[in-house]
């Protein structure tokens, strides 16, 4: 189930990234938080800072633009603690 959502979520991703990497704005650019359905607060019960793409040192993201609360959380969440196997 988990696998399922986040690769289900990356394609959302991808297709964020798409539509950015179409328009104006450069490749580099991230996603807004409204692609991404940003929670300030999360009701998930995941949150941003056991995310892989999260900075803890600047309350940024890798992938989403703007500050990030620790406590927030979106649909690109990828946890950090997930082992590849
Ligand atoms: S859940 Fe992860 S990808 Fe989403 S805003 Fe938080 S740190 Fe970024």
């Amino acid at each position: 189930m988990e696998t399922a959502l986040s690769r289900r979520n990356f394609f959302k991703f991808m297709l964020a990234v798409g539509a950015v990497s179409f328009g104006p704005v450069s490749l580099h650019a991230k996603v807004t938080k409204l692609a991404v359905k940003y929670q300030q607060k999360s009701t998930t019960g995941k949150k941003c800072k056991d995310c892989a793409h999260f900075l803890p040192k600047t309350n940024e993201c890798k992938l989403v633009d703007g500050k990030i609360n620790p406590e927030g959380w979106c649909t690109v969440y990828l946890n950090k603690n997930i082992k590849k196997g």
